[in-house]
């Protein structure tokens, strides 16, 4: 009995040892690629009804030179801890604003781009003025702007938030909640935030088909979004049947690979060109 838990701390600690080597490789390759221009965007376009493009949401991408590819779900996490957030964040910020601008102009078209950011980045002392900044140098006061979050936001107390909020909607900026439907406060935060848009999360989409439940779910979601005077995005559409029944129950936005994939700016400058031609 002793052995066998001495072999499974020994176990234990090499894992989490492991655990934590891969993290400071990975930590000091991030610094090395923000400065060395390893990290790109692509951009993934949200539909409405109609099949018009109303939008675009930007997702950062890592090839690391050293390391291959790391996802976001692995990097973003390791940059909120060590305190890499705040420049990365900025930096897709720019990127984001500077590259969808320039193809509108060049295309004489706007729709709106939608960008990701995570705790650490909205409470950083002066996120709104950064992203203002970052309108000013790189975007457009036309390009419509909206700013996801999740719930794990709202860990932060409201006295913080709810300034922010409240200028970003002075600027016609909206705010989205993503991955809706996962997290336990959800509902609370609906009451205290000035949410524009839902996203409902794909966990919810995957299975409308068969799931009864999930379909009622989805349903109900579509409807408290629209009775509280919100926009609702369904994410992680990937077949024509999941578009339908959301489409029966009234979603107002689509977005998920049946649509399109995200796209690198060249690989958007088609897409949104066959779309316009249309
Ligand atoms: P998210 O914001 O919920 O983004 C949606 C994710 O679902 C993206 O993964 C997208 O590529 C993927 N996706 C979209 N449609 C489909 C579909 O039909 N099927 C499937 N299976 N997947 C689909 P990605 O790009 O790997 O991003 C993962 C997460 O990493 C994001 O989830 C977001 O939380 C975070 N992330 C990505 N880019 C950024 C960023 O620029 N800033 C921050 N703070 N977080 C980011
Ligand atoms: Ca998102
Ligand atoms: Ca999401
Ligand atoms: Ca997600």
């Amino acid at each position: 009995m002793a052995k066998n838990t001495k072999n499974q701390y020994i176990f234990f600690s090499q894992d989490v040892h492991q655990q934590l080597l891969k993290q400071a490789k990975i930590e000091q390759a991030l610094h090395y690629a923000i400065e060395n221009n390893e990290i790109s965007l692509v951009y993934q376009p949200q539909l409405n009804k109609q099949y018009k493009l109303c939008g675009v949401e930007a997702l950062v991408r890592w090839h690391s030179s050293e390391l291959g590819f790391i996802p976001p779900e692995v990097f973003i996490p390791i940059a909120e801890q060590t305190g890499l957030m705040p420049k990365l964040g900025q930096y897709i910020m720019n990127k984001s604003m500077n590259e969808i601008t320039v193809l509108q102009h060049k295309l004489s078209t706007l729709f709106s781009l939608a960008i990701n950011v995570s705790v650490k980045q909205f409470i950083q002392l002066n996120f709104f003025e950064l992203l203002m900044q970052s309108i000013e140098d790189f975007g457009d006061k036309e390009l419509p702007l909206t700013i996801e979050i999740t719930e794990s936001l709202f860990i932060e107390s409201m006295d913080v938030l709810l300034p922010i909020f409240e200028k970003m909607k002075q600027h016609q900026i909206s705010l989205a909640l993503d991955d809706f439907g996962t997290g336990y406060s959800s509902l609370s935060m609906l009451r205290e935030a000035p949410i524009d848009e839902l996203k409902i999360d794909k966990s919810f989409v995957d299975h409308i088909t068969e799931n009864n439940i999930d379909k009622a779910m989805v349903k109900s979601i579509i409807n408290m979004g629209k009775n509280l005077k919100m926009r609702v995005l369904a994410e992680g559409i990937e077949s024509l049947e999941h578009a339908k029944i959301l489409s029966k129950y009234g979603c107002d936005l689509f977005q998920g690979y049946y649509i399109s994939k995200p796209l690198n700016i060249k690989e958007l400058e088609v897409y949104v060109n066959t779309i316009l031609k249309k």
